[in-house]
């Protein structure tokens, strides 16, 4: 075989890209803990109503060191890996029965299993009348941007979990933008909710080659809704609605419908199934080493000489099975390293070479099932970094992937194309109302378009 996968990208524009890429997960997480924390400190100065003979001005925070101040005491706790809701209150002096209590009350709305690293909880307690311990007053958990837990001990001394549910507000939001760097970084940068993202990378997967058809000045559309807690201006994302690329002056557009009796997918604008039987980008394609600004090691594709594809990606990136099919081959094979060979149905197979290591339960003459992780990019066999090289085989030779043209699984016909057609120009005009600078303010009144089933 022919390796041309020369050295990926050195220079400083792509590193910096990688290491954005491989950063940015960290600053959102960063950024959201600190909307969290922010969100916590506020809710602290907010007069407790619930808790019985308790006033907010009588709070103090914690019982700094040197002469104990009288309670009650509120603090903020963060938990740790290996951080036990009975050992945090154990902590805290609260005695062991009562502590047990509070977890059997709490148990009735909430799991404390399900306690993360790095939640926290607002407590409340007060020196115990009689005894050294502190006697627990109030317990609050933020379960999740929705939902939050609150555990009062009652004048009776039992203690009552509740869990209140937010209102939400619903509302949709469109990114836009051009390809600078990669269609990851880019759409990160320009505000997209990174798994809606995800959503639109893999949807795309069928079609494009994220290595060498994304160019810079390919242009990026996401278009979803959202649910926002207006109280932290925390938000989740519901569904990536539609997406759109513009390649070339080629536009790829993408929405999600269900049709009647079906399961919600992605459809382009003339209502055919995005899946095809191959994926053209058989990686994630978040993780890929976009060739441009990289004149020097041009990452080649299909030629005479390289009768394959190569994606540059970071050692370890997941490969996914292009198709349905049977593992034919599962094994070190020469320059290509670890290998594997996938035979899908007709005379078609596809072929992945220098992996790091092989997915667990992936093996010669297992079945695999189209975007199923089957191994892990590498650096293996006749290499110089790592990379997935990519191979598709119809009868026997070795083709070009971007020469053949896939038929899509499935197209929209009859009344569910008519159906679909509608709700697409309700898209549209969902869109182009947002664009209007009087509809942003009540943007949130639109409902969830009837043909989505509330999916
Ligand atoms: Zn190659």
């Amino acid at each position: 075989m022919t390796q041309s996968y020369d050295e990926i990208s050195t220079n400083s524009l792509g590193s910096m890209r990688q290491k954005l890429a491989k950063y940015f997960p960290i600053i959102l997480c960063l950024a959201i803990a600190y909307g969290l924390v922010f969100y916590l400190s506020i809710k602290q100065h907010t007069p407790l109503q619930d808790v019985e003979a308790l006033d907010s001005s009588d709070v103090k925070r914690g019982a700094e060191g040197g002469e104990e101040a009288n309670g009650p005491f509120d603090e903020t706790l963060t938990i740790s890996s290996g951080d036990t809701l009975a050992g945090i209150l154990e902590r805290l002096g609260i005695p062991r029965t009562q502590a047990h209590e509070a977890i059997e009350a709490l148990a009735t709305v909430y799991n404390p299993k399900d306690l993360k690293v790095d939640q926290e909880i607002y407590v409340i307690y007060d020196t115990q009348v009689e005894g050294e311990g502190y006697d627990l007053k109030f317990l609050r958990i933020r379960t999740d941007l929705e939902n939050d837990i609150e555990l009062v001990r009652t004048g009776g001394g039992l203690f009552q979990a509740t869990k209140y549910k937010k209102e939400l507000k619903h509302a949709y939001v469109e990114v836009e933008g051009d390809i600078k760097v990669s269609l990851y970084v880019d759409a990160l940068r320009a505000g997209a909710s990174p798994k809606m993202l995800y959503d639109m990378i893999k949807a795309f997967s069928y079609d494009v080659d994220f290595q060498r058809d994304i160019q810079p000045g390919t242009t990026f559309s996401l278009f979803y809704d959202t649910y926002k807690d207006e109280e932290s201006g925390l938000e989740r994302a519901g569904e990536l609605l539609s997406a759109r690329l513009v390649i070339e002056d080629k536009p790829y557009e993408i929405f999600r419908f269900q049709p009647p009796g079906g399961v919600p997918g992605f459809y382009t604008s003339k209502g055919e199934a995005i899946q095809k039987a191959l994926l053209r980008t058989p990686i994630d394609g978040a993780r890929i080493n976009s060739g441009f600004g990289n004149r020097k090691h041009p990452i080649q594709g299909y030629t005479k000489m390289h009768t394959g594809v190569d994606f540059g990606a970071p050692k370890g990136t997941p490969i996914m099975a292009a198709g349905d099919g049977v593992v034919e081959r599962c094994n070190h094979f020469g320059g290509y390293g670890n290998y594997i060979c996938i035979r899908h149905n007709g005379n078609t197979k596809t072929a992945y070479a220098h992996l790091s290591r092989y997915a667990k339960g992936v093996s010669r003459g297992g079945k695999v099932r189209q975007g199923q992780i089957i191994g892990y990019v590498g650096t293996t066999g006749n290499s110089t970094g790592p990379h997935l090289h990519f191979e598709l085989i119809q009868n026997g030779k070795r083709v070009n992937p971007k020469k053949v043209t896939q038929l899509p699984k499935s197209k929209l016909l009859g009344t569910a194309l008519t159906k679909y057609k509608s709700f697409i120009t309700k898209i549209e005009k969902i869109k182009t109302d947002l664009k209007k600078p009087e509809m942003r303010l009540k943007a949130d009144s639109n409902s969830i378009p009837a043909s989505l089933g509330g999916a």
